[in-house]
């Protein structure tokens, strides 16, 4: 992917949550910072996972490379303790995790929820953001910025995206929560919420990768969501240039999102 060049973050640091190979939406947007001058470090989980993400962080000059399970409190202090050991701050943070059980990711969301699924992907997907923020404000001594990654399944209801979608809009009321107790101490919070992108996430859902193409049939710009709309959201959020927005949930789907109706529904005359 070619991401425009420069200096926009020159001199910011930050940790980059979520990466599982060279499709991830993490992966998109750590390129676009890294082409801007950002310093990154990486978390991954399991070594399997490692193996894949060392060439990928090399690739963009970083060399902080930390395991992170997000259910693991103690995992999680010791990766932000080394973090604060290597860099003392950071500037920004971009949490892009989400896990549901791929079985209940389909057909009925009311007769396929359990309880102990809900519980899981509640746990992951949104208290995962929580947990991460608390201890990632802790390094942005001077103020930062940090992203998570949400979709439209938390506003309207999409097929076979079930406790997803609710677990998405507990990201996203969070990400308000968030940026109301880190306000005061200027570090801004904020959602993006992505079209559909051919990821390992998407390929969980039944039908995920049928949603990838509706963009150029419904969308208002008649086209897919695009890695670089994306990644250009976020460079903008949690670089200068995002100053004064906060708590924001900020649409990068080809306007998908403002279609009440599509125009194949409706007589043209
Ligand atoms: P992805 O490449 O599969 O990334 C998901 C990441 O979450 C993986 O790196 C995964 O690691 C990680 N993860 C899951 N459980 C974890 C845990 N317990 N601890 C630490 N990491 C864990 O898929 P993606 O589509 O880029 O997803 C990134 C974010 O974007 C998610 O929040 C997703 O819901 C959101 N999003 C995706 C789309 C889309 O269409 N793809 C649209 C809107 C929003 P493992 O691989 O090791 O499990």
């Amino acid at each position: 992917m070619a991401y425009p060049t420069g200096n926009i973050m020159a001199g910011k640091r930050g940790l980059v949550m979520g990466v599982a190979n060279d499709k991830s939406i993490a992966w998109g947007i750590a390129e676009q910072l890294a082409a801007q001058g950002a310093e990154l470090a990486f978390t991954y989980q399991g070594e399997a996972l490692e193996k894949r993400m060392r060439p990928l962080a090399e690739s963009v000059g970083s060399n902080i490379i930390l395991e992170c399970d997000v259910t693991n409190d103690e995992a999680m202090d010791k990766t932000f303790a080394e973090l604060e050991a290597k860099w003392g701050k950071i500037d920004f943070l971009v949490h892009a995790i989400a896990f549901s059980d791929k079985n209940e990711l389909k057909g009925s969301f009311v007769e396929n929820t359990s309880r102990d699924n809900f519980l899981k992907s509640m746990d992951v997907s949104v208290y995962s953001w929580v947990a991460v923020a608390k201890r990632a404000s802790k390094l942005m001594t001077d103020g930062g910025s940090m992203i998570t990654l949400s979709y439209l399944g938390a506003e309207r209801t999409i097929p076979s995206y079930n406790v997803m979608g609710v677990a998405k809009a507990a990201l996203e009321a969070s990400t308000r929560y968030i940026a109301r107790d880190l306000g005061p101490s200027g570090i801004r919070v904020n959602a993006i919420s992505a079209g559909p992108m051919r990821t390992l996430a998407l390929a969980g859902i039944k039908g995920g990768r049928d949603l990838v193409g509706t963009g150029r049939e419904w969308s208002l710009l008649k086209e897919d969501t695009t890695m670089e709309g994306i990644a250009g959201c976020a460079l903008w959020l949690l670089s200068d240039l995002g100053a004064s927005t906060t708590a924001e949930v900020v649409h990068v789907d080809a306007g998908f999102h403002a279609v009440g109706v599509p125009e194949s529904a409706a007589s043209a005359e």
